[in-house]
């Protein structure tokens, strides 16, 4: 299994943990979507997109009604 939240997104130009600002759920592959937050970075060019197999995804099936929008950066909460 994976959970997202295990994981943390770094930035590659700016270097500065990744938010998490939106989950799209799939039929096979859930998406995750990453963004800088405070960094000098344009969200819009600095976007990362994570995918996780839908099955393996803990964190989604464990709370399916959960469609983003929470502040998470990195492991801690
Ligand atoms: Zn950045």
């Amino acid at each position: 299994m994976i959970n997202i939240r295990n994981l943390s997104v770094k930035c590659g130009r700016c270097n500065t943990y990744q938010t998490l600002c939106e989950f799209k759920q799939g039929e096979e592959w859930n998406l995750y979507t990453y963004e800088c937050e405070s960094g000098p970075c344009d969200p819009e060019l600095s976007r990362t997109i994570v995918e996780v197999p839908s099955d393996l995804d803990q964190f989604a099936n464990r709370d399916p009604e959960w469609k983003g929008g929470r502040r998470h950066a990195g492991a801690e909460e």
